[in-house]
């Protein structure tokens, strides 16, 4: 039925047998519901060919007599990867109808071309990737609409999910093309941010906690690896060529407890080694008729027996237990995040410090936060987000600003006239705002003296402490209302 959820199961159930009656050894099948592809790898384009067409005889037999199904040639097509310059001339033919020849074709969501340059998918995720950035768009402006912790959310789940989908297929095609990507993902940052379009992409990054695309590619790739790691049949990383670095602690042959928790926790492989012998005999648990429950307390302070404990954990510790449990591969997920961040981080140090590229706000903000600041904090007025993300990355309508980039043609303060009106010139020199200063410098010096902090005499001081976000807020509301 068309559209219903069980359809794709029932036809792959159908069609279950056409391996055995297409059983051709150079053509490999690849099929999900209605979507079938047929493809064959060979030195000798000839072969290729005739392998296929034997392949779509034989299909063509089991689809009419056994299934009762056709198979429209007119809507099939054929894909030649070759550097034969006759490539392009070849018969494939299904039904005695010649199936059309093209240069690029859908298969489950990724447009693949006979180049393998993947221009034609980057074209086809951009265009869909706009399409979510404009409902993104339409949800939220500048100083209006949704919370930037929503729509930080929202950029993940609709904008770069397309990126992610056949990242591995993509990730090593030219850098042009690969840019169209990072200007998408540019926009949806400003989006959720409201940083101006003068804003470095870097410190966007790190204010939304959304890492750049070339280190999310390698993440997704690592992931890959390390679930095909886990299957014992798998046939794919005979196959990769790209370099993939896992991380130093993980190896192969020894995902077990032991490798992967004992360096944290000395009691894990006791625990383990107890629960495998208790299992090993439920037999008795059974005619014990007792219901054993396995609660782990994460410490022995006041409780009885703690020294036999010990004991047991220091001689259990000592032995070898590679025989041990093995856990899931989604559990070294954390490994590879934690090496993420440390290739972002380097990637960050580099952009401030050789590439002089945010620099304002590598001093506010000096380590990778784990999530964004708005995320956890109870006061989620877009208008006020926007104005410290703003000041935190040090791009915002001040007139030395504006007069720097070009927008303006002098760089006078709008309410005193003087000269170089920076950020540092409205919240601690502009004399127009010396009332609204001492209602916030009474504020600050209260939130400080909570908070144990000393008193800022900078504006990168007062806006790395979260403490002082509302008052400031307030500050710029109360004079140039917007910043
Ligand atoms: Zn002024």
């Amino acid at each position: 039925m068309q559209g219903a959820t069980l359809s794709p199961l029932l036809y792959n159930l159908y069609t279950s047998q056409i391996l055995d009656y297409v059983n051709i050894p150079q053509v490999k099948i690849l099929q999900f519901a209605d979507d079938l592809l047929l493809y064959s790898e060979n030195q000798s384009l000839n072969i290729a060919v005739n392998s296929i067409n034997t392949a779509l005889n034989k299909l063509q037999t089991y689809y009419r007599i056994f299934l009762k199904l056709e198979i429209s040639s007119e809507k099939s097509s054929v894909l030649v990867f070759s550097k034969d310059p006759f490539a392009h001339t070849v018969n494939i033919s299904y039904n005695n109808d010649k199936i059309p020849i093209v240069n690029h074709h859908k298969f489950l969501g990724v447009v693949v071309d006979d180049k393998l340059k993947f221009d034609k998918h980057i074209q086809y995720i951009c265009q869909n990737a706009m399409k979510s950035i404009n409902v993104m768009r339409s949800l939220a402006g500048t100083f209006w609409g949704s919370d930037p912790k929503t729509l930080n959310m929202l950029y993940k789940s609709i904008v770069r999910s397309h990126f992610d989908y056949s990242s591995l297929a993509y990730m090593n095609v030219n850098s042009t093309l690969l840019r169209k990507l990072d200007v998408i993902q540019n926009i949806g940052l400003r989006v959720i941010s409201g940083a101006m379009r003068t804003t470095p992409i870097n410190s966007m990054e790190v204010e939304n906690c959304i890492p750049p695309l070339c280190l999310r590619c390698l993440q997704l790739a690592e992931r890959f690896c390390l679930k095909e790691l886990a299957n014992e049949n798998s046939v794919i990383l005979d196959r990769v060529s790209y370099p993939v670095e896992i991380t130093q602690s993980i190896e192969a042959s020894s995902i077990s407890t032991n490798t992967l928790i004992s360096g944290l926790l000395p009691e894990i492989p006791t625990i383990m080694s107890y629960i495998k012998n208790l299992t090993n005999n439920n037999d008795l648990l059974y005619k014990l008729e007792k219901h054993v429950e396995f609660v782990w307390v994460p410490s022995h302070s006041g409780i009885t027996g703690n020294e036999v404990v010990d004991e047991a954990t220091r001689r259990d510790h000592d032995d070898d237990l590679t025989d041990s449990f093995k856990v899931p591969f989604t559990d070294y997920y954390m490994q590879i995040k934690i090496h993420l961040k440390r290739r972002w981080k380097e990637y960050w140090n580099y952009n401030t410090e050789i590439l002089n590229k945010g620099q304002w706000y590598s001093e506010i903000q000096r380590d990778l936060p784990m999530i964004p600041w708005y995320n956890s904090f109870k006061y989620n007025n877009r208008k006020f987000i926007t104005c410290i993300n703003r000041l935190h990355v040090g791009h915002c309508c001040v007139p030395a600003h504006l007069k720097r980039k070009k927008i303006i043609l002098d760089d006078n303060c709008t309410y005193c006239s003087k000269e170089n009106a920076d950020i540092k010139h409205v919240l601690f020199e502009c004399e127009m705002f010396n009332i609204q200063r001492l209602l916030l410098a009474s504020v600050i010096s209260d939130v400080a003296e909570e908070n144990s902090l000393s008193v800022p005499r900078r504006p990168r001081d007062l806006l790395s402490y979260r403490a002082f976000f509302l008052p400031v807020f307030k500050f710029i509301s109360n004079t140039v209302e917007q910043i």
